[in-house]
């Protein structure tokens, strides 16, 4: 998944800032508590470099919960179920039975990691907005 995609999720779906970070390092240092900081330039965010990452990587179980959330709340959970169990019945994973275990599916959809180390939920998410023209 390109950046331009988990930049449209974070932005778009989530509703977060795709945080750009700038280094600040404070011109009347003199004293030990004058220390430099990182700050968002659009949010003004602090980075603490403990509790955040630098963007959202979508690998995450807390990036797939988080879209579905959102999905949810946007009235769009059910359309992106049923699109995204269709892409299931394309996959590898899917072993030919058509009437397969509803919880094969679930196991899919929400365990799956892409090769690039991305959630497959996320990315079926990048796929689904870019057609729902949001
Ligand atoms: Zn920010």
């Amino acid at each position: 998944m390109n950046e331009s995609v988990k930049r449209f999720l974070t932005e778009k779906v989530l509703g977060e800032c795709w945080h750009e970070w700038k280094h600040i390092i404070p011109e009347d240092r003199d004293g030990y508590y004058d220390y430099d900081y990182t700050i968002c330039t659009k949010c003004k965010e602090k980075w603490s470099g403990i509790n955040h990452a630098v963007q959202r990587t979508f690998a995450t179980d807390a990036d797939v919960m988080d879209l579905m959330r959102a999905m949810v709340k946007q009235g769009k959970w059910v359309r992106f179920y049923l699109t995204a169990i269709d892409s299931y019945y394309h996959s590898s994973a899917y072993k030919g039975n058509r009437w397969g275990m509803t919880a094969d599916k679930i196991d899919w959809l929400f365990l799956s990691t892409e090769p690039d180390g991305v959630r497959t939920f996320a990315r079926l998410a990048g796929e689904f907005y870019k057609e729902d023209g949001k």
